[in-house]
């Protein structure tokens, strides 16, 4: 089925128009500085990019722009929007009603508007997405696949924070955890590249801008390193990952920071941006460190030690580890990174063959020759997933 997928934020939008089997992409893009002015990127594999300012007051204009491209003549990939068999929305925070992805019905819409609470900032935009496509394409069926989904098969003892249990109860608070479509992914890949045996332990690195740790058996999540929010975990390009709550008050205390301010340093200027005072992109670290700074040194050494933390907690919680998953912008192409994050991990039974390593953006095995822990580079397809959720649901 040909599907369009729909990213929406608060002033961008990305799409993917692509076939659910196979995954072969049509055309892609973005719309960016919606309610400012517009400005329209769309990509055809094989052509030159377009680009194109278009008013866009709201999603709606995106959405309309997105298919007025999409059906024109020299620039689109089809005849008539009437191709769009189903659009597939990606959703931040289904909160604790949505163990799976779902039509986009009265309800649903309901219940991800009940979960803005836990997700301020994304679910909203993403409704905006929503509402944009139902009006304009009222009667092409739309799918929410959400990004906390995967998450839900976490125990109870993962999923609970030692606090009184009552913010459990009644505000459900709790651990939710993110990027569950790609650890979703990539976890499925891993099994499939195992061999597809009954039982499975798998860890995947989630390394990007933002980035997160699952544990996953035999392919259902068992812990992740976000929380209630996506700051929690190790340290990101901008985000604190886990800190003592001691410092809030001692930093709000001594700066007069309010929480707002407190939480936009946590979530904007931390992580390793905060710790080299270089870049949040791990390129420009990798340049400062070479070039003998200090702190960019501190913030990367920062990071492999967060990471190989959690590859041995989620070892250590699982009783073994079958196969440790990269992906993602770090992931994926850091041969440096992956090679440092698993130096050391012999004990486990995890060594990398470093030749085979030196791969970017490909499918591999990197494990060498004998060992017991499999190390895969696995680049993740969050809008495959997406599509396959989607066509699944609204072939039926
Ligand atoms: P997002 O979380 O926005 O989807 P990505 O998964 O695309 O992010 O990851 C983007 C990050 O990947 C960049 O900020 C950069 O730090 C990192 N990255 C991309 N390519 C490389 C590379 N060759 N070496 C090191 N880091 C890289």
């Amino acid at each position: 089925m040909k599907i369009l997928i729909i990213n929406a934020g608060s002033s961008s939008l990305k799409y993917q128009f692509m076939e659910s089997e196979g995954g072969q992409v049509f055309a892609k893009g973005l719309c960016e500085r919606i309610g400012i002015d517009g400005r329209l990127t769309h990509k055809v594999p094989g052509r030159e990019d377009v680009k194109q300012e278009i008013p866009m007051p709201t999603h709606n204009e995106a959405i309309q722009a997105v298919l007025d491209i999409m059906v024109d003549p020299a620039k689109g990939v089809i005849a008539s929007t009437d191709e769009i068999a189903a659009v597939g929305h990606r959703v931040l925070h289904g909160g604790m009603a949505f163990t799976q992805s779902c039509i986009i019905d009265d309800a649903c819409i309901e219940a991800i508007k009940k979960c803005i609470p836990l997700g301020p900032l994304h679910n909203p935009a993403n409704l905006m997405g929503i509402e944009a496509c139902q009006k304009i394409m009222p009667k092409t069926p739309q799918v929410a696949v959400f990004d906390t989904a995967f998450h839900m098969t976490m125990p109870p003892k993962a999923y609970i924070y030692a606090i009184p249990y009552e913010y459990y109860e009644k505000d459900d608070v709790r651990r939710y955890g993110f990027h569950g479509t790609s650890h979703r992914y990539v976890s499925a890949r891993a099994i499939d590249m195992l061999g597809n045996p009954e039982h499975s332990k798998v860890i995947c690195c989630h390394l990007g801008n933002g980035s997160s740790l699952s544990a996953v058996v035999d392919g259902k999540c068992a812990d992740t390193t976000m929380g209630l929010g996506p700051l929690a975990g190790f340290p990101m390009g901008t985000r604190s990952g886990d800190v003592d709550a001691t410092i809030l008050e001692y930093l709000m205390g001594r700066y007069g920071y309010d929480i707002k301010e407190m939480l936009n340093i946590l979530n904007k200027k931390s992580g390793v941006l905060g710790i080299s005072g270089v870049s949040s992109d791990f390129r420009d670290l990798d340049d400062a460190a070479a070039k003998g700074n200090e702190r960019a040194q501190l913030a990367l050494d920062k990071f492999i030690y967060e990471v190989k933390k959690f590859i041995g907690a989620y070892a250590s919680a699982m009783g073994g580890v079958d196969a440790i998953v990269f992906t993602a912008g770090i992931g994926e192409n850091s041969v440096e990174m992956r090679e440092q994050i698993c130096q050391g991990l012999e004990y486990l039974g995890a060594k990398m063959d470093t030749e085979k390593n030196k791969v970017r953006g490909k499918e591999t095995d990197v494990s060498a020759d004998g060992s017991k822990v499999k190390i895969f580079v696995i680049p993740t397809n969050e809008e495959l997933m997406i599509a396959m959720d989607t066509a699944a649901l609204c072939g039926k």
